[in-house]
């Protein structure tokens, strides 16, 4: 019998992986490491968990352990794996009990990424949150409610859940202010989650606009909303330090602004978690995710990376880059799956599609910006311009602003981005599918895009930004 296929992390990548490989190979042993409680689990729904929206943490759950144990998949909770040997083909493994030693046939690296709190002093104070994980969003829930409610039946999960943290947090006064740290999309989605709870709510960026990777259109358009919202921003603030007797109290900036506060949301990026390969020789890339081929596979011989901690090639460049995402970490998953199975199938590129809802506004991104474009070594030419979402004589019919960028040279399609309140965000799949096909600007704006006036105007937004690019692009 072949040694097993191993994998080290429960999750989106991590079981897409072990489920596939077992679906495709039932014979093969399959054995997957999870050094925490929880498995198969959307991180994506947590800052809804925490507004309310879903109402108990085993919601967020796609598979359960007995599910994934019904798929003939020896998971092995609370079991990390703290060093990998692919000279031996072993792992190290450290459980509940005992640390032992794991040989593997193929090894996956499915151990996604955590958050950083970058150089903010004081950001493991109670009372500030990453929110990277089901059990933060449990304790920031907890925290909201008033002491009297029970917090641990209010959360669920009980199974999994920490319990001591949620009853510790359930205990507290709920906070009346709260500090998000960075106007990323855990930032956006935290403001409107807490703004839910009545929260005076402040969300402190560093640079002059949000969601940078959206670019500044979209980034105009959230702010209008936060601050139509009552939400208080906070731009070009570099925070410094949350302060605080055992937990938050104030935050305070490099310039001296700061801000008396009882919660604070730290949500300033993420960062791969691959230390374990330390001193394996298995290459990383300079933001420290594994390298790999179009199979997943890294430099060494029999392991592979997928999701959170692996790099993918970008669509436009085809440069390898990191991109931590759900689909794609689902989807790496899954091909690896099927690689070690027998089948080889490609992780497939990335083109950071993203998508985020900053309370009514649905804001998208796709491949190349204009920095990026010119980063990447592109003459950029770009339009933003507004138009309807649907007929202007048809109910609902939102304005929609939308970006597109492409080579000067060659006409190229680069990327785009799109903001609006009807259905704006899905619309951003079209200009990505154009980039996964490689269209010039004149080919997508003669594509045969669907029309009726309760969906879109006879020209699409996306089209409308197409004919106008193209024609900049003519002249
Ligand atoms: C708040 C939030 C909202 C998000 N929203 C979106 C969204 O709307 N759209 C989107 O596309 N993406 C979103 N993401 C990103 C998305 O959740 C990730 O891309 C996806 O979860 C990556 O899956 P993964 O399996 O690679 O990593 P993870 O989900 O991080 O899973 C890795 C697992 O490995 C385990 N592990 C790590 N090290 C070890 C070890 N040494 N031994 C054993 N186990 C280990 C971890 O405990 C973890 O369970 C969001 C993320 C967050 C935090």
């Amino acid at each position: 019998m072949a040694t097993p296929f191993v994998v080290i992390g429960g999750d989106a990548a991590g079981l897409s992986a072990a489920s596939k490989c077992k679906r495709e190979s039932p014979d093969r042993e399959v054995v997957v490491f999870e050094r925490g409680q929880w498995v198969s689990y959307a991180h994506c729904g947590e800052p809804y968990f925490v507004k309310g929206e879903v109402d108990k943490l085993e919601n967020l759950l796609s598979l359960t352990p007995a599910d994934v144990a019904e798929r003939d998949i020896d998971l092995r909770r609370g079991h990390e794996v703290v060093a990998v040997d692919p000279d031996t083909d072993t792992v190290t493994v450290a459980g509940p009990d005992e640390e032992f030693e794991q040989p593997y046939g193929d090894l996956l690296v499915a151990t996604g990424a955590r958050a950083v709190t970058g150089p903010i002093e004081g950001s493991g104070l109670d009372g500030s949150f990453p929110l990277h994980g089901l059990d933060d969003a449990a304790a920031m829930r907890a925290f909201l409610l008033d002491p009297s409610e029970d917090a641990l039946a209010d959360v669920g999960g009980e199974e999994y859940v920490d319990r001591e943290r949620v009853e510790r947090f359930g205990a507290m006064d709920p906070p009346e202010t709260a500090a998000i740290v960075g106007g990323g999309y855990v930032g956006v989605e935290m403001a409107e989650a807490l703004s839910a709870h009545g929260l005076d709510v402040h969300v402190f960026q560093r640079s002059d606009h949000l969601l940078v990777p959206f670019g500044e259109a979209v980034g105009e358009v959230v702010a209008d909303e936060f601050r139509e919202r009552g939400v208080t921003l906070h731009l070009n603030e570099e925070v410094a330090r949350l302060a605080g007797e055992g937990r938050v109290e104030r935050l305070e900036c490099g310039d001296g602004t700061a801000l008396d506060t009882d919660l604070a949301v730290v949500g300033v990026g993420v960062t791969p978690n691959t230390d374990l390969l330390d001193g394996t020789g298995i290459e990383c890339g300079e933001r420290g995710a594994v390298t790999v081929d179009e199979h997943g596979r890294t430099s060494a011989e029999g392991v592979y990376a997928a999701g959170d901690c692996a790099e993918d090639d970008h669509t436009v460049t085809g440069e390898s880059v990191w991109v931590p995402l759900g689909l794609t970490a689902n989807r790496a998953g899954r091909a690896v799956g099927s690689t070690v199975a027998g089948d080889p199938t490609p992780v497939g590129s990335i083109a950071g599609t993203a998508v985020v809802k900053a309370f009514e506004e649905e804001c998208g991104r796709v491949g190349l910006l204009e920095d990026g474009a010119r980063a990447a070594g592109f003459d950029p030419v770009s339009e933003t311009l507004t138009a309807g979402s649907r007929s202007g004589y048809y109910p609902g019919a939102a304005e929609t602003t939308v970006t597109l960028v492409a080579d000067r040279a060659s006409e190229r399609l680069l990327g785009g981005a799109i903001v609006g309140t009807d259905r704006a965000a899905v619309r951003i799949d079209t200009v990505a599918t154009a980039l996964e096909a490689d269209m010039t600007v004149g080919e997508l704006e003669r594509a045969d895009l669907a029309y009726a006036p309760p969906f879109s105007p006879v020209w699409d937004p996306i089209l409308v930004a197409a004919k106008v690019l193209n024609g900049k692009l003519k002249n």
